[in-house]
């Protein structure tokens, strides 16, 4: 299997040799040549497998330079249930006839990037372990992407994280979750400022390809492959889980989306033949997404336009990982989409495809669908679901769950994305219930333990300084 970029320029690749970048050198991100595809009998015979062996087959199909016995074992290394929790990993739960929560959050942060984060944390320390090699990630974090990514990394052999985060935005439980972790090879860099600032100095610094060099930096933000990659298989355990509590044949998933990663593996999973009838984007106030499903415009937002909400991993001025999707939709065309990403959003920053027969083919032919979700319909769809059902849900998935509502069909089940657990957004759950939520057992306390975080102003000489002083 080779890797292509989305913008036509690239090399092809290699697995290995995607994992460990970022953005392909001619600013695409990588794909794979041809989706796999899956038969109706292969998919039978998977029915029934554990998740550890199903994410084996899954991956088996992307992955060539790793020998099967190996990937097998870091498959299963990954994905045990002292890490998530229960058996099967991503559980089903039932909340009225044909609609479903699928439990993505039960891993070591509480949020579904763990799904992903925790198979990549394995697979860096197998290659560079096999490459003799080092890597210093560098990132910014607004919450979940930064302590998936520590949990992932602590301890690993070979892997340094250096992750930044705007001093005090951070929720306690979250500042409490990353700064709480003592592991040598992990350091917070609280910057005084906001995290624009973060992700700008995280830029600066890549951009400065002598020090990137020298001191092996790298990143593990959602376009990286391998996350996408990882996020596939749970659309497939979802799949098996709704079709046998139902007996029906399609299945349609609802996912909160901000950057597009975790709805773009819905994609590729109906690409490679998994019977999914609708993908619905659900989005909060941050409606760059549900604005082009809806119209056929793209449309980047400014910071002035970009709106803190109380479901905040969702904030997101541009979907980075929508580029992939828009390659598949124009017929995989490099050159038309290196225009629209590249020129067009740079001199207009939108690109309009509602004159274009392919915008009808996004809901015709890729089954997607998308709705908005505000505060007030969070409140309420919380409020609803804890006195309907008793089920307690955090504030993404309930954009997921308000959006998911309008878009259900008899006959075929629908599967909301558990992102996140209700204890990651305290407040908010407050503010709907009049309660806090429960907390699970090993977060009791976290707040009081001893932090281990250096605060800094925001500025790239100071954080390289930093890099430098603990990379040695
Ligand atoms: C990251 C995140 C999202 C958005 O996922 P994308 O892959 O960026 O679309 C939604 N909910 C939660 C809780 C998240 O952490």
């Amino acid at each position: 299997m080779l890797y292509l970029s989305t913008r036509g320029h690239a090399d092809r690749k290699r697995f290995c040799e995607i994992l460990l970048e970022g953005l392909a050198p001619d600013g695409g991100l990588y794909l794979p040549e041809t989706y796999p595809q899956v038969s109706a009998a292969t998919l039978e015979q998977w029915r029934k497998l554990p998740y550890a062996s199903l994410a084996f087959e899954v991956l088996s199909l992307y992955i060539d330079d790793i020998p099967p016995a190996d990937l097998k074992a870091i498959c299963e290394k990954t994905y045990t249930e002292e890490v998530f929790g229960t058996k099967e990993i991503v559980p089903l739960r039932k909340l009225d006839d044909g609609l479903y929560l699928e439990a993505l959050s039960n891993g070591p942060t509480l949020a579904f990037k763990d799904m992903a984060m925790q198979l990549l944390g394995n697979l860096f320390e197998y290659e560079l372990a096999r490459r003799g090699e080092e890597l210093n990630i560098l990132g910014a974090t607004s919450g979940d992407t930064g302590s998936a990514a520590e949990y992932a990394m602590r301890g690993k052999k070979g892997v340094r994280v250096f992750m930044t985060s705007p001093q005090g935005r951070m929720s306690p439980f979250q500042q409490a979750q990353m700064f709480s972790l003592q592991d040598a090879n992990i350091h917070n860099l609280a910057l005084e400022g906001v995290f624009d600032d973060c992700q700008d100095i995280v830029k600066a610094v890549s951009n400065d390809l002598d020090f990137k060099r020298t001191y092996r930096i790298g990143t593990v933000n959602s376009i990286n492959w391998a996350r996408l990659m990882a996020q596939v298989v749970y659309y497939f355990a979802g799949y098996f889980q709704a079709t046998e509590a139902t007996g029906a044949a399609r299945v349609s998933f609802t996912v909160p989306s901000g950057n597009f990663g975790n709805v773009c593996a819905g994609h590729v999973a109906r690409m490679m033949g998994l019977p999914i009838e609708k993908l619905v984007v659900a989005t909060n106030e941050n409606d760059v997404l549900d604005e082009f499903f809806r119209t056929g415009v793209y449309r980047v937002r400014g910071s002035a336009d970009t709106h803190e909400t109380s479901s905040p991993s969702m904030d997101i001025s541009k979907a980075s990982n929508f580029e992939r999707f828009v390659f598949d939709l124009l017929g995989r065309d490099a050159a038309r989409v290196a225009d629209l990403f590249g020129a067009q959003l740079a001199r207009q920053g939108c690109f309009d495809l509602s004159a274009d027969p392919v915008f009808r083919s996004a809901a015709q032919h890729y089954g997607f669908a998308s709705g908005k979700s505000t505060h007030a319909d969070r409140l309420a769809t919380i409020r609803d679901t804890f006195e309907r059902f008793g089920t307690m849900i955090d504030t993404h998935t309930a954009d997921g769950l308000k959006v998911a509502r309008v878009h259900l069909q008899p006959g075929v089940p629908m599967v909301v994305l558990e992102t996140a657990l209700p204890i990651k957004f305290a407040e908010t759950i407050q503010e709907a219930l009049g309660r806090l939520p429960d907390r699970p057992a090993k977060f009791e306390g976290i707040e009081a333990l001893p932090k281990r975080v250096q605060v800094m102003p925001a500025d790239v000489a100071l954080v390289q300084a930093y890099i430098v002083r603990h990379v040695n």
